[in-house]
């Protein structure tokens, strides 16, 4: 689904990795090439600048080890930002939201994008893997053909549809499907919306009327992954009128040069959900950042080799502020380490629960509205402090207070409040260190 794009990368980088050291230059020509293949695979510009522009920075940054080479290191941060830019905050690929049956899924999209095909191959997925009893029903009202084809698809893969009364309005067709699904104890109703060759104003009332009485928790938007663009420019279209929750691109199969999956979360904010392969009832699959950025790259040795030296250097790390932690030196630089550590592993009570002794101490916190805001304010108030402040947090008076809550653009009390939980963090890093408690409550960290 990705060849050529793919090919282009692996070219570059095959070249970049077997050099020993690598020059800015190196790295920009690189990157150069990297942005042209994004956009001869169809990616949309500012897509492709920002893709280029966040591995710049990123690559500049990076402490690199001795055991893999800068290239390798650069591949590896392509391919995190490949994830990123399909997937965004993802969900967990695949995972539709339909809990409380009977749960209503509705697909929209343009005739022909293959509405009506995924619609019974995502039945007949739900059926098999998730043991869901399904009901299906077209709303087609102008195109019998297409309410026939659905019930042709769903005696096929065993999935119910909802019996066709002439003369009935895609409203009252969706209620009828409601209190079918809602009877016959369906664990989700999926109703195939009309589809237009182009987006006009009856199509988007129909679905908007459509999706009032059904109240759906996922809206699919089918889309023909070898528009490219185009594909990109009506989930946009969609997304504004009627509102999607995820997108599935159908003929990822073909020779489409994949730019519409690279650009579609970046532009639309929307995550991929599934990509059609083929014209046969098993052919959708779940889009998995992490496999398709791998596929991609093709050099899934390389992020693995990247990957573990990076877990090296984090444990080298931890292991070495241990050691300053159970001489008691903990200063304002470990506890801004661990506060984005926290963040990482999902706020405060992900991290307390790990260290014993702190459940207390992270009662105490959560008691005093402690969330993910608070880490944010408390990184900041650091940040805002100099390098010699950060060392010697016991130089703080009044005055540099001042500046430092100022920076932060917060209270001095909010400052008094971190520098009092540095204190008590500092006591109890020091009398667990002395017990061997702190290496214990470390092991689970990094
Ligand atoms: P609708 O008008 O949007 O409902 O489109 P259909 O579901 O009728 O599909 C139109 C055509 O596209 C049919 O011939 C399908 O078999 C075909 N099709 C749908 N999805 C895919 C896909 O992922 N790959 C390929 N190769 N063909 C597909």
């Amino acid at each position: 689904m990705f060849e050529n794009l793919s090919d282009r990368l692996s070219g570059v980088f095959d070249r970049l990795t077997k050099q020993g050291s690598l020059s800015d230059e190196d790295v920009k020509t690189a990157l150069r090439e990297v942005r042209v293949a994004l956009l001869e695979a169809d990616v949309s510009l500012p897509v492709a600048r920002d893709f280029v522009k966040a591995v710049q920075d990123k690559a500049t940054g990076q402490a690199v080890t001795r055991s893999i080479t800068p290239g390798q290191q650069v591949v590896k941060i392509v391919h995190d930002e490949l994830v990123h830019v399909l997937a965004g905050d993802t969900e967990e690929p695949g995972k539709l939201r339909i809990d409380n049956p009977p749960a209503p899924i509705l697909m929209v999209g343009l005739q022909g994008s293959g509405k009506t095909t995924t619609t019974a191959k995502l039945a007949k997925r739900l059926k098999d893997r998730e043991g869901k009893k399904v009901l299906m029903a077209s709303l087609d009202v102008n195109r019998p053909a297409a309410m026939e084809q659905l019930q042709i698809l769903g005696t096929q893969i065993g999935v119910d549809t909802l019996p066709i009364v002439k003369g009935e309005d895609p409203v009252t067709i969706a209620k009828r499907a409601k209190t079918q699904a809602s009877m016959g104890g369906y664990d989700v109703y999926m109703l195939d919306t009309a589809g237009r060759l182009h987006i006009d104003q009856e199509l988007i009332a129909q679905a908007a009327a459509v999706r009032d009485v059904a109240n759906p928790r996922e809206t699919l938007l089918v889309v023909d992954g070898l528009t490219g663009q185009d594909a990109v420019n009506v989930a946009t279209e969609f997304d504004d009128k009627i509102g999607v929750s995820g997108v599935v691109l159908t003929r990822m199969d073909g020779d489409g040069r994949g730019g519409a999956a690279l650009s579609m979360r970046a532009v639309t904010g929307k995550p991929i959900k599934f990509v059609g392969l083929g014209e046969k009832m098993d052919a959708l699959e779940t889009f998995e950042p992490d496999r398709i950025a791998g596929r991609i790259l093709g050099m899934g040795d390389i992020v693995a080799l990247v990957e573990k030296a990076q877990e090296t250097i984090e444990a080298e790390q931890a292991e070495k502020m241990m050691k300053r932690f159970q001489k008691g030196r903990f200063n304002m630089n470990d506890l801004k380490m661990q506060l984005e550590q926290m963040l990482k592993m999902g706020g405060m009570e992900g991290l307390m629960g790990m260290m014993p002794g702190m459940g207390k101490m992270a009662k105490q916190m959560e008691g005093a509205g402690f969330d993910d805001g608070i880490l944010r304010r408390q990184i900041a108030l650091i940040q805002s402090m100099t390098k010699l402040e950060r060392a010697n947090p016991q130089i703080l008076q009044a005055s540099r207070k001042k500046r430092i809550a100022k920076g932060a653009g917060l209270e001095v009390s909010e400052l008094n409040k971190l520098l009092k939980m540095h204190r008590q963090m500092a006591d109890m890093m020091k009398k667990m260190g002395k017990g061997g408690m702190l290496k214990q409550a470390m092991k689970g960290m990094f």
